[in-house]
């Protein structure tokens, strides 16, 4: 740690080589544009959150299809498992998240954008985890 926590990070200007802070727009000596040649959150929103927005969708198909086919399990067995419920539950949690990820990328404020993009990731993220618990209960409830 040769630099203390307040002050930022520098980084050689890429024209003049000036050391600049990585939180500045532009090098104060030459002018150059600094955070423009960083791929960041502002300039790439989009590769960002949109394989949360393919991946939800793909995953609310998946859980309504292992839905239909618990319902005819339980149907032609005369079972009722519990697992169908948390399907349903998860679809929903997928369904929300795909909504505020589409919200995140339509939206031109980077601030709100960042906002929605994260609790769109929340939605995903808990919806993915809750994924995990349902295929360990239909595992024991179908053994
Ligand atoms: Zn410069």
């Amino acid at each position: 740690m040769n630099q203390p926590a307040s002050s930022p990070r520098l980084e050689p200007c890429p024209a003049c080589g000036r050391e600049c802070s990585v939180a500045a727009a532009a090098c104060p000596g030459c002018g150059h544009p600094i955070a423009a040649a960083r791929p960041n959150e502002r300039t790439a929103p989009d590769t960002l959150y949109s394989h949360i927005l393919d991946q939800s969708s793909l995953k609310v198909g998946m859980c309504l299809t292992l839905l239909g086919l618990i319902k005819v399990v339980e149907g032609t067995k005369g079972i009722s498992v519990f697992s169908d419920e948390l399907l349903a539950i998860n679809a929903v949690l997928f369904l929300v998240a795909n909504m505020l990820t589409y919200h995140a990328i339509k939206l031109e404020d980077p601030q709100r954008r960042k906002k929605f993009g994260r609790l769109g990731d929340l939605f995903f993220t808990s919806a993915l985890c809750m994924l995990v618990l349902i295929c360990a209960v239909l595992a024991f409830e179908l053994l």
